[in-house]
């Protein structure tokens, strides 16, 4: 498959690749600033990708996180162009040994492929105009990071952002933390996100603040219907509608309730 969209924005070059485009979390966003990478894209996608990268060698390359498609790439971007992807701490040793996934992310991904890497440091120089500063950001995954443009405001989101409205999670992701997560994010000074999944999203800040005002709503909802004595999936159904092709594909590995029987938990006044 070749690139899907070229994206270009005010310094920031990216590449949309993906072996399907059913939805927007199956196609992904490779972003480059001059010769920095940030994210591999996934692995089944390596030819597309390739020809992003060559056009303009890379001298770096800056992980978000561990998951495969944000990593796939990692290790044959290392070795063509000679360099030590940088990663957050708590994501090293799984990209060093490899790991295993569920057949429909590896369909959709295909496999991760184990990469040695560096650690990442909290502030980037990559030019006069340009500090990157990394900002740990745990839920959707452990070593989950943001990188920060603090020059242009700019906010590479890795998957802290995705959509406006959740309607699925994975069964590693911690909800509570996610909203935390985003809590500490929005106290920072940037405007445009750059999603690895939706790509740019000018006036970011205000639809991150807008996610995290529909996660609570979605508490407080989960939350009043469990009090009424509604079972799980009932709850889900109501605040949801029923489990889709996704959940079911993945064997509820990504799924509604993942997400609304987390919603029904998370304490909102400890964020
Ligand atoms: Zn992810």
């Amino acid at each position: 498959m070749p690139i899907r969209q070229q994206v270009e924005h005010q310094g920031v070059e990216g590449a949309r690749v993906g072996r399907f485009n059913r939805a927007i979390n199956t196609t992904f966003v490779v972003y480059r600033i001059g010769d920095t990478l940030i994210d591999a894209g996934p692995s089944n996608q390596w030819k597309a990708v390739r020809t992003f990268v060559d056009l303009r060698p890379p001298k770096r390359l800056l992980l978000t996180h561990h998951h495969e498609d944000h990593a796939g790439n990692a290790d044959r971007i290392a070795r063509r162009f000679d360099l030590t992807p940088f990663a957050p701490e708590l994501g090293r040793a799984k990209l060093a040994s490899g790991y295993r996934t569920p057949l429909t992310q590896r369909l959709v991904w295909g496999s991760p492929r184990p990469v040695e890497t560096q650690p990442l440091p909290d502030h980037m120089e990559l030019g006069s105009d340009c500090t990157l500063r990394a900002i740990p950001t745990p839920g959707h995954a452990k070593d989950h990071t943001c990188l920060l443009w603090q020059q242009r405001g700019f906010l590479f989101s890795g998957d802290l952002y995705l959509a406006r409205n959740l309607t699925h999670m994975r069964s590693d992701e911690n909800l509570q933390l996610l909203m935390q997560s985003i809590v500490q994010v929005l106290r920072l000074d940037f405007d445009t996100i750059f999603c690895s999944h939706r790509g740019v999203v000018e006036q970011g800040h205000a639809a991150l603040s807008e996610k995290l005002d529909n996660l609570k709503q979605l508490c407080e909802q989960a939350r009043e219907l469990h009090e009424q004595g509604l079972s799980e999936s009932e709850i889900v159904v109501r605040l949801r509608g029923p489990e889709d092709g996704l959940s079911k594909m993945s064997r509820y590995n990504i799924s509604k309730r993942n997400l609304v029987g987390q919603a029904a938990q998370v304490d909102i006044s400890r964020l």
